[in-house]
Order: C-alpha cells, then sequence, then structure tokens
C-alpha cells in the first residue's frame, strides 16, 4: 500500500461587497475574497494538499489565474478536477482535514454545509472530510479582517 500526505495553505484578501465563498458555501457577510477564481481559500488550500501529496505542484499551475477560463470559477469546478487527476493516478483520497482562520462571521453554523458539499465534490463521505474554523484572537492579517487563511492536509492511499 501506497500511503502519501499532502499539505496546503492559501490565503485571500477580504474586500468590501465582495460575495464570500468558503468550502464550496456562498456565505452572508460584508466582505468577501479578492481573487481571479471565486476566491474560495478553503477549496483552494484542499486542491494544494491534494496536489502536493502526488508532487504535482499546485493549483496555480493547473489553473493558470491568468487564464480567462478560469475568471470567476466556482472552485468546486476546480476541486472536482484535482479529484480527477487524483483518481488517474490511482490513489483515493482517504480523508481531508481543514483549519479555516477568520475572525468574523462565526464559521460554526456553516460547517456541516461545509462538509456536506466538499463530501459531494469529492465524491466522500461526510465522516472524511473534516472542516475546523478558528478566529486568530484578532491578530494578525486575519484577526484585523483584511484577509482569511486556511491550512489543510490530506490522505491518500494506493493499493498496489
Ligand atoms: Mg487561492
Amino acid at each position: 500500500m501506497d500511503i502519501r500526505v499532502g499539505h496546503g495553505y492559501d490565503v485571500h484578501a477580504l474586500a468590501e461587497g465582495l460575495p464570500l465563498f468558503l468550502g464550496g458555501v456562498k456565505i452572508e457577510h460584508t466582505k468577501g475574497c479578492v481573487a481571479h477564481s471565486d476566491g474560495d481559500v478553503a477549496i483552494h488550500a484542499i486542491c494544494d494538499a491534494l496536489l502536493g501529496a502526488l508532487a504535482l505542484g499546485d493549483i496555480g499551475k493547473l489553473f493558470p489565474d491568468t487564464s480567462a477560463e478560469f475568471k470567476g470559477i466556482d472552485s468546486k469546478i476546480l476541486l472536482r478536477r484535482v479529484c480527477d487527476v487524483v483518481e488517474q493516478e490511482g490513489y483515493s483520497i482517504s480523508n481531508v482535514d481543514c483549519t479555516i482562520a477568520m475572525q468574523r462571521p462565526k464559521l460554526r453554523p456553516h460547517i456541516d454545509t461545509m462538509r456536506a458539499t466538499l463530501a459531494e465534490v469529492m465524491g466522500l463521505s461526510v465522516d472524511r472530510v473534516s472542516v475546523k474554523a478558528t478566529t486568530t484572537e484578532r491578530l494578525g492579517f486575519e484577526g484585523r479582517e483584511e484577509g482569511v487563511s486556511t491550512h489543510a492536509v490530506v490522505l491518500l492511499i494506493k493499493h498496489v
């Protein structure tokens, strides 16, 4: 059995008046992520973790932010494409865990919707998808509500 671990990290700046997408879910807030895509920082970190496990680079290599094809794109589409790459490489996803760092709004009410959404896109059962959220106690860019970051780890398994 070949087991691979992958880590991903992503950050986006927040700006007033933009829609906020996290974990594939639209969240009501006064600010959203500045991005070429829909700015779903959680999905981007998960994509990077999946690609990292396979040493295939990162999401920017697969989906260049200079390409018109990806302008404003729903990040769920990017995640599905990355999962397709994982399958093509012969691996299956054992589990995903991510932590979103954001001061406001409270993300707890949205966590289970994010888990269900991500699980469906990735073709996994919900118990294999963990989404956690933390404030940074008002410290740093997340704490000042200037941006949002996400760390993600994944485990891939290939039966050989
Ligand atoms: Mg990103």
